[in-house]
This record gives structure tokens, sequence and C-alpha cells, in this order.
């Protein structure tokens, strides 16, 4: 078994007995808190309702919320967990989402088949890519290409080994959920996480303040409140790291994926430049829709006798320089209160409430898949890219001679 293998195999399992020792742990804080300390023991025998009565309502307000993030994200994860489409003819995912992974290692063949991007110049879904103004790409200048669902990938796809399957903004597999975090259900998980520290910590305090006040007094140590001091911590400095790591990542608009990979990362992007552009001493080009038979470069010289086809091609025709970033830059940093938006949402009740969408869900238009930040149009002056509104006023001028 590979180590890979073997990973997905405790990742499974973990998925399956976590949310039960999860949903335990919190029926038991909650028994504890509620009915041996703040009624048995700070109503009925301290009769002290100042305490009891606050640390009730935060315990209660607290396990609400964490049940309507968890369920929340339990649906997303379920009925829209931001998977991309495949492409008809890729190996079907086998075995509840686990395909084929491990026949695939073992088959050359299925290697050798499943790693070829399809070189059709009419390549099912590459039309999405040239229509816009920037895209990741390959040194070619073609967009990434998933082997095993046999689909060019949208910027900030990321392939998950556990479910066989291309994500959108993958964060990462969780166990606790039983499934993938990603561009949908990134929020969720942030509101569930920060939930789940508020409950701990209001767990603690009740039962640190109980065990305080029964030493005071020199009562006998109550075992359930020691279980719970022991477990609140424990799942609170879980949740809280979890919680301050997945605000870390909203700020700086990466995901858990994109940050391991952040410092060795050169983002390779074709941005898109007027038709006439020369080639540079610092990037190629490349024209969209791609040449008929072979994929070729702008740069080569192109073979004569054009077709009537590419004729009526080069109308529609677009051309992109590709560029690379330089090592930790992040194309999609929007700035802090940017970011955050984006997933978080535009008011505050969308930021506190697991109700809607993170706006970058729907973020994508005819420019790029997600907004893209300032280091846009650094780069076009970094490689002293023309503008495009050149283009656009020199063919609306264009027109006008026309009429
Ligand atoms: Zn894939």
């Amino acid at each position: 078994m590979s180590s890979a293998t073997s990973v997905r195999a405790v990742n499974r399992w973990a998925s399956r007995i976590i949310p039960a020792i999860l949903a335990s742990c919190i029926g038991f804080a909650t028994y504890v808190v509620s009915k041996r300390i703040c009624v048995n023991y700070y109503l009925r025998y301290r009769d002290r309702p100042g305490t009891a009565i606050p640390l009730l309502v935060l315990l209660f307000a607290s396990l609400l919320l964490v049940i309507c993030t968890y369920t929340r994200l339990i649906l997303v994860i379920v009925y829209d967990p931001g998977l991309v489409p495949r492409e008809q003819t890729a190996a079907p995912v086998k075995e509840s989402g686990r395909s084929n992974v491990r026949q695939r290692q073992d088959d050359i063949e299925a290697q050798r088949y499943d790693g070829g991007r399809d070189n059709d110049p009419n390549s099912p879904g590459l039309e999405r890519f040239y229509s816009k103004d920037v895209f990741v790409c390959e040194n070619d200048g073609l967009p990434r290409w998933c082997s095993s669902c046999r689909i060019w990938k949208p910027d900030r796809v990321h392939h998950s080994s556990e479910i066989d399957r291309c994500v959108r903004k993958m964060d990462h597999y969780c166990p606790w959920v039983g499934g993938i975090i990603s561009e949908n259900s990134f929020k969720f998980f942030v509101q569930f996480v920060t939930y789940t520290t508020a409950f701990c910590i209001v767990c603690l305090v009740a039962s640190v303040l109980c065990f305080r006040d029964r030493t005071r007094n020199q009562l006998p140590i109550d075992g359930f409140v020691i279980a719970v001091i022991a477990l609140a911590s424990f799942f609170g400095l879980f949740t809280f790291g979890m919680t301050t790591l997945s605000i870390r990542y909203i700020f700086l608009n990466l995901t858990n994926v994109e940050d391991l990979r952040q410092k060795s990362t050169v983002h390779q992007l074709a941005i898109r430049v007027p038709l006439d552009t020369e080639p540079g001493p610092q990037y190629y080009l490349l024209s969209y829709p791609l040449p008929e038979p072979a994929l070729g470069l702008k740069n080569q010289p192109s073979s004569s006798g054009e077709t009537a086809a590419n004729a009526r091609d080069s109308l529609a025709s677009r051309t992109f320089a590709v560029v690379k970033t330089q090592l930790g830059e992040n194309p999609w940093n929007l700035g802090p209160y940017r970011n955050w938006v984006s997933v978080m949402g535009t008011n505050i009740l969308d930021w506190v409430l697991p109700i809607r969408h993170s706006p970058c869900v729907a973020a994508e238009t005819n420019t790029s898949f997600y907004e893209m930040g300032p280091l846009y149009d650094e780069l076009r002056t970094r490689y002293s890219l023309p503008s495009l509104s050149v283009e656009v006023r020199e063919a609306v001028t264009e027109m006008g001679a026309v009429r």
C-alpha cells in the first residue's frame, strides 16, 4: 500500500468515526455544563442565577451556531461541493468517490492514455479560457490539464486525490466533516470552527469557575467537570488553531493547497494583448483559436495556404502573452478587506450567519475566473505589454472608417 493510499484509508476511517466522536463530546459537555454546573450547582446548590443564566445563554447560543454551521457545511459538502465536471470520456470514479487511482498506478497503458492532454485545437472547454483576458497557463500558453478528469483546469482548481475530482479553490480534505473543503464550503467551515472555539471557551470558563468554587468551598472534586476542562482545552486549542489559520488564508486570499506551494510557486499567466503585438524578449505569444492541425506558437513561422476556416478564425482571434510572476506573488490578492469580503460576504450578517455562499463562488467574468488583484496591472507594466484599450480604440476607428 502506497503512503498516499494509506493516508486516504486513514482519512476515510477518520471521516466516519470523528463526526460521531465530535457529537458525543459536544453532547457530553453540554450536559455537564448546563445540568451539573449551571442548574444543579450554581442555581440549586449555590443559588447564583447571575452566574448560571449568562453561562446557559452563551452555551446554548454557541451550541445553536455550531449545529447550524455544521449542518450547512455538511449539506454543501454532500450536495454542492464545488467539483468541476469531468469530461465524459474520463475513467469513471469508483466506490464512493475514491477512484481508480490505485488501478491507474499499476496500469502503465492507462497512465499513458490519461497523461496526454487533448491536442485537438478545438478541444472542448478551451474557448472558455481564451474568451477571457487572463488565465493561468502552462509554459506553452495552454491552460493546465487534468489527466484524471481529462479537462482543462480553470484557475485555482486542484485535483483532489481523495475523491479523484477537480475541485474549485480546494482547501483540504476534512475528516471532521467527511469531505472536501472548497470554494463553496470554506466560509461555512470558518464559521463552524469559529463557533466551535467559542463553544469550547464557554465550556472551559464554566467548568473552571465551578472547579475553583468547589475547591474554595472544600467540596469534593467533580470528575465530570475535570473531563470537560480536559475536552474543552483540547478541542478549543485545536479549533482555535484552525480558526486563526483559516482567517489568515482569507486575508491573504489563499487556499491551504496554495499556501503550501506559495513559497515555491511561480504563476504563469496568459494575458491578452492586442493582435498585432510583437514578440518580446521576456515573453512569447500564443494565438487562439489554435491553428489546425497541430498546436503551434505564433512565434514559430506559420504554414502557408491559410484555409477559409483559418481566415474565419482569425476574425475571432485573440493573442495572449505568456508571463511569469515572481516567487510568492499571488495574482488574486485584492488586499485584506476585499479578500475578506470575497469569501465572507459583503455585510456583517453574511459574516456571522451560514446562509449565503461566498461572493467568490460566482466571481467568474469575461475577464477572468476570479477577480485579479493589482498584480495583474503590475505584470502588464513589468513586461511592457501593450494595453488592450489601444486595440479596442483601433477597432472602433476601423469600424468608423468602414462606415
Ligand atoms: Zn481532476
